[in-house]
């Protein structure tokens, strides 16, 4: 490969180390737009589930049975509620809350629901059809409610466990009042300070130190970008936990103030993004200075604010600024609609789905040699279908006693016999077909499969983070594998018509057998 290249040039080929190609795949940065780090000035990052990572059945876990205590509590609802226990694998992101029928469900990128469950039991197939297909799903309608942050999961499991829980056959709960319970009740934990002070108390048991997250910092200062957090936590809860995710972790820095030229919190994203609210500046209490703010000074904190007195007070706007967030709507949605800023997702969950897919690869392979099989046998049946029908009608319009008929007839039976060893093969691939589908996607999540894909299509999920985000990752931490002047090239997309040029090659004898071709099906052996 590369033959006609400068064996000069080529030597230098794998020389420097840290491109990227060297992280796991499960560390490194996916591109749906060109970026390029060099043009990049100034690096923001959101603090919570950003640049920390937290440990996520922790934080459910207290979260789910902290807002299923406030329910009875504070909303009537009855005490067998505190019986209840988080269940970790029931809601994935990117699950839709159905308020109207109680029901949770996940998309294809084409608004097509693939699974849905009432409680914790399946909604079947018909019903699933005529809730979801006769009518397009409306994302936008008051009636859904997206999981589209982490922060949601615990919402979404409660939801469905008290609906498991409390309903009896023909006397439904009330859905929407379930939701509008719990969603409240989840903002004050949120928002008055219980859950924080949990955090608080114990720091290594909800959220990682990343090794990596100080390095990847200073590489991207020491390319001389400057750096700010812009978080919606407020001040002494990001004090502790920057404390805990930064301090220290590099001799130069010895606070984790040092990373960062300003630091933003109670930012009020999403509407930081389009509102004209003011920066105040806080003191080490957290209380208001005085005055307007002229200047974002390092070692301070401000909070408030909005962004394009941001990018005035930093200098910078437009594309030279990078966002990292998590929040798919609050982080990058938002900031892409309202401003050129580029923006790379955090979506921690990439990292134990890319492991998976890559412990199954051969799975996979296997299963697209048998699609592409598939569509041969279907291509052949179709074919000798319309074969087989035309000798039936001719075999129809002869007399009884004509003597072409029997070798018509004896024609007719072969062809069947081939028909029928052609759709035995058909039904043997589409069973293996769904046999390792099933193995890969079920053993990933028994209720939902795969986060980023569902069926063969991508989920609703992933097709919102191929329009929002240009750059997504795993963790901030990953642009360490990654020169500070990297040129993040988007890979060439693919049609299914350029992919079916390269994949329906003609069917010769020379040609190479698929993958599935190693194992004759049960028809043809
Ligand atoms: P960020 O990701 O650093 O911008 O911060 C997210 C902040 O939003 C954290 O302080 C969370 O506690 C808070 N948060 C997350 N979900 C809710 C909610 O439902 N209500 C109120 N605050 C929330
Ligand atoms: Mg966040």
């Amino acid at each position: 490969m590369y033959a006609y290249l400068d064996p000069a040039v080529r030597a230098l080929l794998g020389t420097v180390r840290g491109t990227g190609r060297d992280a796991p795949a499960s560390r490194q940065v996916f591109v749906n737009r060109n970026l390029r780090m060099d043009k990049v000035e100034v690096v923001g990052f959101d603090m919570d589930y950003t640049l920390a990572i937290y440990q996520l059945l922790h934080l459910e876990e207290v979260a789910f049975e902290m807002t299923a205590a406030r329910l009875v509590e504070r909303r009537g609802w009855p005490e067998r509620l505190r019986e209840l226990r988080y269940l970790p694998d029931f809601v994935i992101r990117g699950l839709v809350v159905d308020k109207l029928t109680g029901n949770l469900f996940k998309m294809d990128r084409h608004n097509h629901v693939g699974r849905a469950y009432h409680g914790l039991t399946p909604v079947p197939r018909d019903e699933r059809y005529r809730l979801y297909r006769d009518e397009r799903v409306a994302l936008s309608s008051p009636r859904f409610a997206w999981i589209d942050t982490l922060f949601a999961l615990p919402e979404g499991s409660l939801f469905a466990q008290v609906i498991q829980m409390l309903e009896t056959p023909g006397d439904p709960l009330d859905y929407e009042k379930l939701f509008i319970d719990i969603r409240e009740s989840m903002d004050l934990i949120h928002a008055d300070g219980t859950l924080k002070a949990r955090v608080k108390a114990d720091l290594p048991h909800f959220i990682l130190r990343d090794p990596e997250l100080g390095p990847a910092l200073h590489k991207l200062r020491s390319s001389g970008k400057r750096l700010f957090l812009l978080t919606n936590s407020h001040l002494d809860y990001t004090e502790a936990v920057m404390h805990h995710v930064l301090d220290g972790v590099l001799p130069e820095y010895p606070s984790w103030r040092n990373f960062f030229d300003a630091v933003i919190t109670g930012s009020a994203k999403p509407g930081f993004f389009s509102s004209q609210s003011p920066f105040v500046e806080l003191d080490a209490a957290g209380a208001a200075v005085a005055g307007e703010v002229h200047s974002l000074e390092r070692g301070h904190t401000y909070s408030g604010g909005n962004r394009s007195d941001l990018e005035r007070l930093l200098g910078v706007g437009g594309d030279r600024v990078l966002y990292v967030g998590d929040h798919i709507y609050g982080d990058i949605l938002r900031s892409k609609k309202s401003s050129q800023w580029r923006t790379c997702l955090v979506i921690e969950e990439l990292e134990r789905e890319i492991d998976w897919l890559d412990q199954h690869r051969a799975a996979l392979e296997e299963v697209a040699g048998l699609e592409d099989l598939r569509l041969r046998f279907d291509d052949e049946a179709s074919g000798h279908r319309a074969a087989l029908n035309s000798v039936e009608r001719r075999i129809d319009r002869l007399p009884a006693d004509d003597p072409s008929r029997p070798p018509l007839e004896a024609e007719r039976q072969r062809m069947k016999r081939e028909l029928d060893s052609l759709r035995a093969a058909l039904r043997d691939a589409n069973g293996r077909i769904q046999a390792l589908q099933g193995e890969v996607e079920i053993g990933y999540n028994r209720y939902w499969g795969l986060t980023f894909k569902e069926g063969s299509e991508n989920s609703r999920i992933s097709e919102q983070i191929e329009d929002y985000a240009c750059v997504y990752t795993s963790r901030a931490s990953n642009f360490v594998f990654y020169s500070p002047m990297q040129y993040f090239r988007v890979l060439r997309q693919a049609m299914p018509h350029e992919l079916s040029a390269l994949r329906l090659a003609p069917w010769g004898e020379d040609h190479a057998a698929p993958a599935a071709g190693d194992r004759p099906s049960k028809a043809t052996r």
